[in-house]
């Protein structure tokens, strides 16, 4: 068996977005396929090597068989190191030798058109544009700049996916010729300046998670950026995190997730990198944070970060139905990042996700609130409280016993245990992306901080789209107005005084440089 050992926790994933889902036939179907990565010397310049990176990063998580066709003597040699890098992403991995297996569908990076009967899914890039074509080699360009070659990486591996679960993936097709420009989004753009040297100006990064690493990888090939950079995560890489940490490989298993992503910054030598392994609210720190780039789960959090008064903020996220970025300031008229998240009756709370996870419905208020709120342990009596509510055998949650409910919550439901536990039978409602997203939101964060730190910051607050469907030809970009019922910070009198009192000069508009 080649499947990873997190196997689980993709077919969680997988289970929120394919109709039907049966984990035996969806096993059974990824162990059937052999996915081929073809790619020739134009492929071994700067964008082609990142695309051929993440891509491998994204592929080898999920899919069992991988068979690597390089074509030339540079393109051999990156096929060995691409292969290690697969198999420390997933140890039992099989690699198949070129010609000893049928291809079932085949990636295909550079100006190479291998003759393969199978599906052939082209990609490549031209600095900030992503390019992908099931037709034809679109090509990769000459330029240092890798935020085109890794939207392109996502937007390939989620047609592969959407391809290979068209039938329960309602409305899914294969994308026709994409032509994506990171630089603005905008509909056939072809807006693709030079990356001149960037330097960044006193950057926080909070939240390590699945997109934080998509970011790091992404900040971590621009190229010679400078300036301070602080990274903050107090959470370890767990194994239910390979399935989707572009970054993470099997050994970094225990890791503080502040060390992972140190460990591909430092190869910025002209970048002051602080890294703070702790929970970003407990950070004395952040009372003098002006600069944030935001990759945090909850609405919570977020509206947290804006508490703190930055002077601008940059989001990040991903969820049911699509994933993005967005830009806030707090003055003006515009929406700060609060306005986004004030919680408006339609989306559910923490709480009533994690009591509806946990069958906790009735005990809302009176445990789950209490609990999320001061971090309590998880007695023993309450686990087999949960486990019967559940009807699941109660030792494999022993595990979580005298940990936060949040916890319990994060490892059993959306880390599969449950899901295991019932053999994929009961319907989990979380929130676990698909390796693709998060890498894509991570990208599009870290080239919103690239922009911004080189005085290219948008008009548009939001810029959003959907991995699961065809990538869309009109505006993905929004405007967005503060809250409309006057109910945020930013629209508060004495939250604004501190604001201007914490920049004495208020700027115009809210949102630019310092
Ligand atoms: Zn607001």
């Amino acid at each position: 068996m080649a499947l990873a050992k997190y196997f689980v926790r993709a077919a969680t994933a997988a289970s929120q977005i394919l109709q039907g889902f049966d984990p035996k036939d969806f096993e059974d179907l990824l162990n059937d396929l052999v996915i081929g990565i073809a790619f020739d010397e134009q492929a071994c310049a700067t964008e082609g090597r990142a695309s051929l990176d993440l891509l491998v990063r994204l592929v080898a998580r999920l899919y069992p068989t991988i068979c690597l066709l390089p074509s030339g003597e540079e393109a051999k040699k990156l096929a060995k190191n691409l292969a290690s890098l697969a198999r420390s992403i997933n140890e039992d991995i099989t690699i198949a030798r070129r010609g000893s297996s049928a291809l079932s569908h085949c990636l295909v990076v550079g100006s190479t058109n291998p003759e393969i009967s199978c599906p052939k899914f082209f990609l490549g890039s031209d600095g900030w544009i992503a390019k992908f074509s099931p037709e034809e080699p679109v090509g990769t360009a000459g330029s240092n700049n890798a935020f085109g070659a890794g939207a392109a990486a996502c937007i390939a591996a989620s047609n592969l996916f959407r391809h290979i679960f068209r039938d329960q993936i309602p409305g899914a097709t294969v994308d026709k010729a994409v032509t994506f420009s990171l630089f603005d989004y905008a509909p056939g753009s072809r807006a693709n300046p030079p990356l001149s040297d960037t330097a960044l100006d006193d950057l926080f990064l909070l939240g390590l998670g699945a997109i934080g690493n998509g970011a790091v990888w992404a900040l971590s090939r621009v190229p010679h950026l400078q300036g301070h950079l602080q990274v903050v995560d107090g959470e370890q890489v767990d194994q239910g995190n390979l399935q989707r940490y572009v970054l993470a490989l099997e050994r970094d298993i225990g890791q503080s997730k502040v060390k992972l992503a140190w460990r591909y910054l430092k190869a910025q030598r002209n970048l002051t990198i602080d890294g703070h392994s702790a929970r970003w609210q407990t950070l004395p720190i952040i009372r003098s944070m002006q600069h944030v780039a935001v990759a945090l789960d909850t609405a919570a959090d977020r509206i947290a970060v804006q508490g703190t008064l930055p002077r601008w903020t940059i989001n990040s996220w991903t969820q049911r139905g699509d994933l993005g970025v967005s830009h806030h300031g707090f003055e003006g008229e515009m929406a700060c990042l609060a306005c986004l998240y004030i919680p408006n009756g339609t989306v559910p709370d923490e709480d009533q996700v994690i009591a509806e996870a946990l069958g906790l419905e009735d005990r809302k208020i009176d445990i789950v609130r209490p609990m999320l709120h001061d971090g309590a342990p998880v007695s023993e009596e309450l686990m087999r409280d949960i486990a019967s509510r559940l009807t699941v055998p109660v030792e494999p949650l022993l595990q979580f016993v005298d940990q936060p409910l949040r916890n319990l919550y994060r490892g059993a439901i959306c880390g599969g245990v449950v899901f295991e536990l019932t053999a994929g039978s009961k319907p989990v409602r979380v929130e676990v992306p698909m390796a693709f997203q998060s890498a894509m939101a991570g990208i599009m964060l870290a080239g919103e901080i690239i922009k911004q730190a080189a005085g290219n910051a948008p008009d548009w607050t939001t810029a959003k789209l959907n991995l699961l469907r065809n990538i869309p030809s009109d505006i993905v970009t929004e405007r967005r107005k503060k809250d409309r019922l006057g109910r945020c910070i930013c629209q508060d009198e004495d939250y604004l005084d501190v604001y201007r009192a914490k920049y004495q000069a208020p700027e115009v508009g809210g949102f630019g440089k310092k």
